[in-house]
């Protein structure tokens, strides 16, 4: 049988559509009747679908309010436009689809919704493999810092805890040898501000292993440095440590995870003061900076006067398992930078000119993640 071009331009048409691995359909925008359907959509539904109407199928539905405006509604004055552009599962796969839809006349004149689903599963699987991974990540980190701050915990609170025995130890004495409230008074301010501290430090760990999943918000940088610094305040007077802190004026918030930045800020702070352990006394001052980095990043530096870092250790430094510690575990850089890349910052070494090292990372700034 003889074709007309009409028809031979159609089945060319047909050919190429049913050549394509997405599903292409069309169907009619008000009862939702199928007037077309390529081979991949039929293999997609598992039966011959035209004639049918598109329904609990791997498109969007005007009842479910899929769309932003009612396509049932739409008249030949109105096409074509843009229905829809999202992705949407397959419940009985599992598998997930791209579609996009688009209103235009039909050749009899109808109006319909000519839609194109494409199998983007692999791709979410990959997102949610990396996003997994990230969460382990951080749950690592936490794991094994919270294992490295155990020793350090106990040390923290056995400080105010030794202080407040003592304060009311020496109340006890004053009070039998007949002291008045006055006198007394003061002693037990001390004791309870010492609690308060050991309260705060326990909080503090709690908040940290309760988390599950980073969650970036804005965060000024002084907060994240005060309250990280708060954590090693002992630390600092029993190891005769001058701490700087240099934190330009006005810096904007930054987008982060707060805990486990100040964890990093911990992480590098302490392995600027063990660097630092047999400094002569006056020059064991450790810097930490904050300064703009661009328009679009913070730079936080940690910056010690230490024994510095050999060239040949320097390339194995973020490698798990690397130490040079006796009682090291050779994991503190190499979850700084997972946390710093994680926030899509970067975590960089230099020697100090002054002799010693410095660490530095930048941070997002909240305004250029909303951008
Ligand atoms: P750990 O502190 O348990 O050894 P890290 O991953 O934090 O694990 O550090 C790995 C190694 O990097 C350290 O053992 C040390 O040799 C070196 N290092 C880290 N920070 C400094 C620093 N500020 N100055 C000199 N060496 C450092």
């Amino acid at each position: 049988m003889a074709m007309d071009a009409g028809d031979d331009a159609r089945e060319r048409l047909e050919v190429v559509l049913d050549g394509l691995d997405a599903a292409v359909y069309a169907a009619d925008v008000r009862d939702g009747e199928i007037l077309f359907a390529n081979r991949a959509f039929q293999a997609l539904h598992e039966f011959e679908p035209v004639g049918r109407v598109l329904r609990g199928l791997v498109v969007p539905l005007p009842e479910r309010g899929d769309y932003r405006v009612d396509p049932r509604g739409l008249g030949a004055d109105d096409v074509p436009c843009e229905l829809f552009d999202g992705e949407l599962p397959q419940p009985r796969s599992g598998r997930w689809y791209h579609v996009r839809e688009q209103a235009m006349r039909w050749v009899d004149g109808r109006i319909v919704r000519l839609g194109i689903a494409t199998d983007i599963t692999l791709r979410k699987q990959t997102a949610e493999i990396a996003r997994r991974q990230e969460e382990r990540i951080s749950r690592t980190a936490r794991l094994i810092t919270m294992g490295e701050m155990a020793s350090m915990l106990a040390h923290e609170i056995n400080q105010p805890l030794a202080a407040i025995a003592n304060y009311c130890n020496g109340c006890v004495t004053r009070m039998e040898a007949g002291a008045a409230t006055a006198e007394l008074l003061p002693v037990m301010q001390k004791a309870v501000a010492q609690a308060e501290r050991a309260g705060k430090i326990i909080r503090r760990i709690r908040e940290f292993v309760k988390k599950s999943e980073p969650r970036c918000i804005a965060v000024p940088v002084a907060a994240i440095l005060d309250d990280a610094l708060g954590f090693v305040d002992l630390d600092t007077k029993r190891r005769g440590i001058r701490l700087a802190l240099d934190v330009a004026p006005d810096l904007p918030d930054v987008h982060a995870d707060r805990i486990l930045i100040e964890q990093v800020v911990l992480n590098l702070v302490r392995n600027g003061f063990d660097a630092m352990r047999d400094a002569e006394p006056d020059e064991r001052v450790l810097t930490v900076r904050a300064r703009a980095s661009g328009e679009r990043a913070v730079e936080i530096a940690i910056i010690d006067r230490g024994h510095g870092i050999g060239e040949e250790d320097r390339e194995r430094l973020f490698q798990p398992f690397f130490t040079t510690k006796a009682e090291g575990m050779g994991m503190g850089l190499s979850i700084c930078r997972s946390i710093v890349e994680y926030h899509d910052g970067r975590l960089t070494v230099e020697s100090n000119p002054e002799g010693g090292t410095m660490f530095a990372f930048t941070l997002p700034v909240e305004e250029a993640v909303r951008d």
